[in-house]
């Protein structure tokens, strides 16, 4: 009755997430804490600005994006906690969460380079650098430099090789453009598909939900192109995660902590890659339907915590290099 369900504990989740799968994923995670789930969906700054508004009277527990890139700048803002847990620390490999417990990655995407393989040959375009080479010419097909997955990208190359490098990179990936940057993922596969250019950037699982899809049509752009999971003779693929923060302000912390260590189980775990398709952090869970036909590759080990401070620095080097 409406007594008791107010009484119940409830957690509130603010997520940058939008699939009907984590619906299940609440009500499984209700049925094992007996603790409710509240939810609001938006973009990721849409609930940044909802949450600085809010203030200390925020009633976000738990904070869901879709990038570490994204949740960074939560933390930036003051609205993340550090937390501890030893299920978590146990679970999550140490690259792919918040050194002081501000948030903790729960599922991998790879971002990777879509190819016309009637156009390119594999060799082409087995590293990000062959993205600036000018074998490519009038080839490259990306979305805009604003899009936290290029930012997170450009991060890591920073780190890596130097603002420096990084900035050549950018400027002769913008060499390469096909087209002004435009659309999101899935809109450089159906480009290249289309024919308009040869090779592009995306995170994998745009790719596997075209080739899973109950659409003819759909299926058809995915097998007309291919996936390439660059650097694999070196720093391996750029990861990224989902990861979920416990907020600065909750009002139920120790239902954060426990609804972030349930997506960390087996079960969780399940139910947060069964839609997406990215791949679960924990390696014994099974992968969703799809992913077991991508190849096994070299994952970037480069601490996930490091990428969002350089995120300024990426987004002048894309805009000093005209990448729109
Ligand atoms: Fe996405």
């Amino acid at each position: 009755d409406e007594t008791s369900a107010t009484e119940r504990p409830v957690i509130n989740v603010y997520s940058a997430r939008h699939y009907d799968s984590d619906r299940v994923l609440y009500d499984a995670f209700e049925a094992s804490s007996g603790i409710r789930v509240r939810f609001r969906e938006a973009g990721a700054p849409q609930l940044l600005e909802t949450m600085k508004a809010e203030g200390s009277r925020s009633p976000a527990d738990i904070i869901i994006g879709a990038d570490v890139g994204a949740i960074w700048r939560f933390q930036e803002a003051g609205l993340t906690q550090g937390v501890h847990s030893d299920a978590l620390t146990e679970a999550i490999p140490a690259t792919l969460r918040d050194t002081n417990g501000h948030w903790f990655g729960l599922a991998k995407r790879a971002r990777v380079i879509v190819f016309d393989p009637e156009r390119l040959t594999p060799d082409q375009i087995d590293t990000y650098a062959d993205l600036a080479d000018p074998s490519l010419r009038n080839e490259v097909c990306v979305r805009s430099s604003s899009n936290i997955y290029n930012l997170s990208l450009l991060s890591e190359t920073i780190l890596r090789d130097g603002a420096d490098a990084a900035a050549e990179w950018a400027q002769g990936v913008v060499s390469n453009f096909a087209r002004t940057p435009q659309g999101g993922d899935t809109a450089q596969i159906e480009s290249i598909a289309a024919g308009e250019c040869a090779a592009g950037i995306v995170n994998h699982y745009y790719w596997v939900r075209l080739a899973q899809s109950e659409s003819q049509q759909q299926r058809d752009i995915a097998a007309a192109t291919a996936l390439s999971f660059p650097n694999q003779d070196s720093t391996g693929a750029h990861i990224n995660v989902t990861a979920a923060a416990v907020a600065a302000n909750a009002p139920n912390p120790a239902g954060a902590v426990a609804f972030i260590e349930f997506l960390a189980t087996p079960e969780g775990q399940a139910l947060l890659v069964a839609e997406t398709k990215e791949f679960p952090v924990l390696e014994s869970v099974p992968l969703p339907d799809g992913l077991d036909a991508l190849p096994a590759f070299l994952e970037s080990n480069i601490q996930l915590s490091d990428l969002g401070a350089q995120q300024s620095e990426a987004q002048r080097i894309f805009t000093q290099a005209g990448w729109d």
